[in-house]
């Protein structure tokens, strides 16, 4: 979808919003203005062919439903596959039920964003299954051995990934960012949460466990979003941090990264009211404008006219040149939206070129 500048106009409105309630504004950076409109067009009940039906190469992120926690796939256009966090100790027959319909063996790559069991506990279950062997690598914020597993410890710019096109880079962990930057986590687990940018061609998820960034925790978000924007990545889909916590997702970090789309990992019911509506109304702010929030679960928050719930996995599937989601499940899809083309960021900071 293409973006209009509107720079000027959006500037006003932003800062007199920022003095009416009261948002934090980003302290070294103007604001960039996306305009509102382009709503995804949206196709109920539309089958999806599967994705491996396309001669293209392409690339799949399975936003795996493992209920208040986060779980995602990611099928590497080499077909090489990385595994993020693994749910709640109940959620590892989740991870295998997937695994075994879409008939992966070896799970190439492990990634514990950081160490709380909504991210971690599943684990077990996967590798008790046979689903590493001794080539498998995985990564965790410190180095150690558990659930069976030597996990290695990772620091920012290193590429954990790279193949067919893709890589995954990591841009944060334990607060220390890709630029040098250093955030103390102050004992919050969740500050020190390893951040990936998944990039396939123009293509760009940004994954960052319950990286914190808002309500007086420290801020890594900020920082990180310095980091992309010096670096020119512009973030497609955004797996929004922490299951929609309002002490993340920040404005300043949103408007840093700019994503077209979010993904929420959250569980019917949850104790913590996740989503906020702070997040929520954060992600719809007219600077921002995310064009579609997916979750995989309806939560136990607020909602939104834009929010699409799953009530299962959502799986990213791209080209590298334009992406698209679906609710891919062993019967049928439920929803289909996309294909979207891919935004190239093609200015210098902050003149806000896109194309
Ligand atoms: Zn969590």
């Amino acid at each position: 979808m293409k973006k209009d500048n509107g720079v000027g106009a959006r500037m006003i409105f932003v800062l007199g919003a920022a003095l009416i309630f009261g948002y934090p504004l980003c302290p070294s950076h103007a604001y960039a203005g996306l305009e509102n409109g382009e709503l995804s067009p949206t196709s109920d009940s539309v089958r999806v062919e599967p994705a491996t039906a396309s001669s293209s190469p392409r690339m799949q992120i399975y936003m795996i439903d493992v209920g208040q926690g986060d779980s995602a796939l990611v099928i590497f256009p080499d077909k090489r596959t990385m595994l993020i966090d693994a749910g709640d100790r109940w959620a590892g027959q989740s991870i295998i039920n997937l695994l075994i319909r879409l008939g992966i063996n070896t799970l190439d790559i492990l990634v514990a964003s950081h160490a709380h069991p909504d991210h971690t506990g599943g684990f077990y279950a996967v590798i008790s299954g046979g689903y590493t062997t001794s080539s498998t690598k995985a990564y965790a914020c410190e180095e150690g051995v558990w659930s069976k597993m030597k996990w290695r410890g990772v620091n920012p710019g290193d590429v954990i990934y790279s193949g067919g096109g893709a890589t995954a880079t990591c841009y944060a962990v334990n607060g220390h960012i890709i630029d040098g930057t250093y955030v103390e986590p102050e004992r919050n687990k969740n500050a020190r949460s390893i951040v990936l940018d998944i990039k396939f061609r123009g293509f760009d998820y940004l994954t960052g466990g319950d990286l914190t960034g808002s309500g007086g925790r420290p801020d890594v978000e900020d920082p990180l979003g310095d980091a992309l924007v010096a670096r020119g990545v512009y973030i497609d889909v955004y797996k929004v941090h922490h299951h929609g916590s309002r002490y993340s997702s920040n404005l300043c970090f949103l408007e840093e990264i700019m994503p077209e789309f979010a993904m929420i990992s959250v569980g019917a019911g949850n104790g913590f009211g996740h989503p906020s509506k702070a997040v929520l109304n954060r992600l719809n702010d007219a600077t921002v404008h995310v064009m579609r929030i997916f979750q995989t679960e309806r939560g136990a928050g607020a909602t939104a006219p834009n929010v699409t719930v799953a009530d299962g996995q959502i799986v990213v599937s791209t080209d590298g040149a334009s992406y698209s989601f679906a609710n891919e499940g062993p019967k049928s899809a439920v929803f289909s939206y996309g294909p979207y083309p891919v935004d190239e960021y093609v200015g210098t900071w902050p003149m806000f070129g896109r194309n």
